[in-house]
């Protein structure tokens, strides 16, 4: 019994340590993936659902590893943000942002508002809010083109300091989302001390709206909420006729998931507008 233990603890180390090996291997890949440009950013959909039109995309980052193929973010940005590298990949993002912005001037896309995620950690950086405004106007896109989606954590930690950074993206003119609402843990009090737009109902919550009574009234109530407050709705992850179905019988604004796309890149989105495949 004694050598299985030792062997145990043995494999244990091991594994930690072979995981600890290809940590530091994916970090130092990354201190590489800006320089050569590995990055790129998908686009989904929302669709709204009054007008049955695509009015904003989602971006979501993808990591193109030059061994690994096309990593998800839950691969690296976790790590981005241990190590502090989120900050530039955060900037590079909301550079890729506007100039997308800017390239889909003139086209079937202009008048699409990107929105793009913003980890707690990207707020500790002093300078963003100078850095959004200076990609705007590099680009000449006005602010409101661009909306920020941010999770309720920041509303639990650093509370002073992100307090002052979303009044200063206020103030910018861009547009502010509560990402994974109902998740976090967080009281409601920052409704009314925050200038919120949009509220973005989890997923976990529209899974099953369908077919648990539970999942069903708090996804009416928050809609309620939002709409009492002036805020515009948008569910995530919805993927059945059902589901969306259900959102529109409850006055919910937008509807984002695998039923109206996957995040696809920029060309496949061009070409799904064109050709009204979306809507
Ligand atoms: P999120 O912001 O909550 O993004 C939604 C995630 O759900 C995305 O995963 C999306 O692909 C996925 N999704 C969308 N519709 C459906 C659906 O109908 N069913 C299911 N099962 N999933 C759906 P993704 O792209 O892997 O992104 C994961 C997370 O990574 C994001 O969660 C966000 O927190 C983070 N992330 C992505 N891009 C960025 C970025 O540029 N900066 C930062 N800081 N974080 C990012
Ligand atoms: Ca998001
Ligand atoms: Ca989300
Ligand atoms: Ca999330």
């Amino acid at each position: 019994a004694k050598e299985q233990g030792r062997n145990t603890y043995q494999f244990y180390t091991e594994g930690m340590q072979e995981r600890e090996v290809m940590r530091l291997e994916l970090d130092k890949d990354l201190s590489q993936a800006l320089t050569n440009d590995e990055f790129v950013l998908f686009y989904q959909p929302q669709l709204n659902l009054d007008t049955g039109e695509i009015q904003s995309v989602e971006a979501l980052i993808r990591w193109q590893h030059p061994r690994r193929g096309l990593l998800p973010p839950g691969e690296f940005i976790p790590l981005a943000e241990e190590s502090g590298r989120i900050t530039d990949i955060g900037r590079w993002v909301v550079m890729a942002a506007c100039r997308q912005l800017a390239d889909w001037k003139g086209t079937e896309q202009e008048g699409l508002r990107i929105a793009v995620n913003l980890s707690g950690r990207e707020l500790d950086d002093e300078a963003l809010v100078d850095h959004i405004r200076e990609a705007l106007e590099a680009e000449n896109v006005p602010a409101e083109r661009l909306e920020f989606e941010l999770t309720e954590e920041i509303f639990i930690q650093n509370i002073e300091r992100n307090r002052n950074q979303l009044s200063r993206l206020q103030k910018l003119g861009v547009h502010l989302a509560i990402d994974d609402f109902g998740v976090g843990y967080s009281s409601l009090g920052y409704l009314r001390d925050f200038p919120v737009d949009v509220l973005k109902i989890d997923r976990s919550f529209i899974t099953e709206v369908t077919e648990r009574h539970d999942d069903a009234v708090i996804t009416r109530a928050v809609i309620n909420l939002a709409h009492n407050l002036d805020i515009q709705v948008v569910a995530e992850g919805v993927e059945t006729e059902e589901q969306l179905a259900f959102l529109k019988r409850h006055r919910c604004n937008f509807a984002q998931g695998y039923l109206i796309s996957r995040p696809i890149p920029a060309r496949d989105l061009e070409q799904a507008l064109a050709s009204g495949i979306l809507v």
